[in-house]
C-alpha cells in the first residue's frame, strides 16, 4: 500500500529521548538518534535485506474486538481508580479505547520485515504493567472520544498494544526502543517498553500514534505528501537521513530548535522556522509527528514544551493544515473537536 516502510521507534531513558528508525526500499538504510538536553541516547543501525515474514503471535488471554463507534456512550466508567487491579485496568482501557492489550508473557517477541528485526523482552511485573497503563491512559485520554477506535484501516481490524520490556534491534548494540510501530505488518500494532517502575515515554507514545494517524490519512487517500511539501521552505525536501540526525549533523536551518524537549535555541527568527527540530526534516512522517508533539503535551498536560513553537507562522499554518485532514478523516464530537481547536489557538 505505501512505497515507504515505516518503522519507527522512540527512546526513553531516564528522561525523554527519541530514535526513530525508518527504512526505505530504495534508499540505504540509516538510523537516527536525537537527545534531549544533556542526554544522549544510543545508536541503532544496522538492517537486514532479509524478505518481510509476517510473524503473529502471542495474544492476550481474553482479546477483545472492537466495538461499534459509539461518541455518545459514557465513557467514565471506564476510568481508572486507585486500587483498580491489573486486569480491571485491561479490561477497561480495551472498551474505553477498542485496543488489544497484551502484555506479560503473552507479548509478541519478534517484529521482523524486510530492513531489520526487533525484539521485545517480556515484562512480567504486573505493577509495572498497570502504572505503565495508567500513564498511558492519561495520553489517550487527552485524544478526542472515539479517535483511537478510529486508527485500524484496510486489513486492520484492531489496535492491538503490545507492553513489553526491553526491546532491541537485531545488529544494533544497547537497547533503548521505548516504542515502535509499522505500517508493513499484517498486525497495527504499537509496541511500548516498560521500564522499571512502569515508566514509560508518554510523548513518544503519542509520536508513535501520529505515525498510525497518517498511515491512515494515507490509505484513506486524504493526505497528499505534494501539497504538504508546499507547506514547506521552497526548494526544501527531506532527507530521509536518520544517521545525519544520530550523529546530530543535521543543519539547524528553518528549524525552532535542535532538538525535542529543548527551547527555541536556533538562530531563526520565528519568520524563518518551518520545523519543531532537527529531527523533524528526515521525512514528512517525522514531520508531522514531532509538530504534534507540542500541542499533544498541552492537552495533556497543559504546558508547552515547545513554548511558542506554533506562533511562527509556517508552524501554524503547517499544523492548521494537519489538524483540518484529521477532522476530515476523523468523526469526533464537536466539543472534543473544540477543546484540541482552543488549545492550538491559545497556544498560536
Ligand atoms: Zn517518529
Amino acid at each position: 500500500m505505501h512505497n515507504n516502510k515505516f518503522k519507527t521507534m522512540a527512546v526513553a531513558a531516564a528522561a525523554l529521548m527519541s530514535v526513530l528508525l525508518t527504512s526505505c526500499s530504495n534508499q540505504v538504510q540509516q538510523t537516527e538518534k536525537s537527545r534531549t538536553a544533556g542526554e544522549i541516547s544510543q545508536t541503532s543501525s544496522g538492517v537486514s535485506s532479509e524478505p518481510t515474514t509476517q510473524t503473529s503471535s502471542g495474544s492476550s488471554a481474553e482479546p477483545t474486538t472492537a466495538k461499534p463507534l459509539d461518541l455518545v456512550e459514557d465513557l467514565s466508567k471506564y476510568d481508572l481508580k486507585d486500587g483498580d487491579s491489573l486486569e480491571q485496568i485491561v479490561s477497561k482501557m480495551e472498551s474505553k479505547y477498542g485496543i488489544d492489550i497484551v502484555y506479560g508473557n503473552d507479548i509478541r517477541t519478534e517484529f521482523k520485515d524486510e530492513n531489520e528485526t526487533l525484539r521485545a523482552k517480556p515484562n512480567t511485573n504486573d505493577n509495572e504493567i498497570a502504572a505503565a497503563l495508567k500513564d498511558i491512559d492519561e495520553g489517550l485520554n487527552a485524544l478526542p472520544k472515539g479517535f483511537i477506535k478510529q486508527l485500524p484501516y484496510g486489513k486492520h481490524k484492531i489496535l492491538k498494544m503490545y507492553l513489553t520490556g526491553p526491546i532491541t534491534i537485531d545488529g544494533v548494540d544497547g537497547g533503548g526502543v521505548p516504542a515502535f510501530t509499522s505500517d508493513s505488518d499484517e498486525e497495527l500494532y504499537l509496541t511500548i517498553e516498560v521500564l522499571e517502575q512502569g515508566v514509560v515515554n508518554v510523548p513518544t507514545v503519542l509520536h508513535e500514534l501520529t505515525h498510525i494517524i497518517d498511515f491512515k490519512l494515507h490509505y484513506d487517500g486524504i493526505i497528499n505528501e505534494d501539497d504538504w511539501s508546499k507547506l514547506n521552505p521552497e526548494g526544501f525536501t527531506y532527507d530521509n537521513s536518520y544517521g545525519d540526525s544520530l550523529a546530530g549533523k543535521k543543519d539547524p536551518k528553518y528549524c525552532y530548535t535542535t532538538d525535542h524537549y529543548v527551547g527555541h535555541n536556533t538562530d531563526n527568527s520565528n519568520d524563518d522556522i518551518w520545523f519543531y527540530y532537527c529531527y523533524s526534516k528526515v521525512n514528512a512522517y517525522e514531520d508531522r509527528a514531532t509538530m504534534l508533539e507540542n500541542l499533544v503535551i498541552y492537552r495533556i498536560w497543559n504546558y508547552e514544551v515547545a513554548e511558542g513553537l506554533y506562533k511562527c507562522p509556517h508552524m501554524k499554518a503547517k499544523m492548521e493544515y494537519y489538524l483540518k485532514l484529521i477532522e476530515k478523516d476523523f468523526v469526533m464530537n464537536a466539543s472534543d473537536r473544540d477543546a484540541w481547536a482552543d488549545a492550538f489557538r491559545k497556544i498560536s
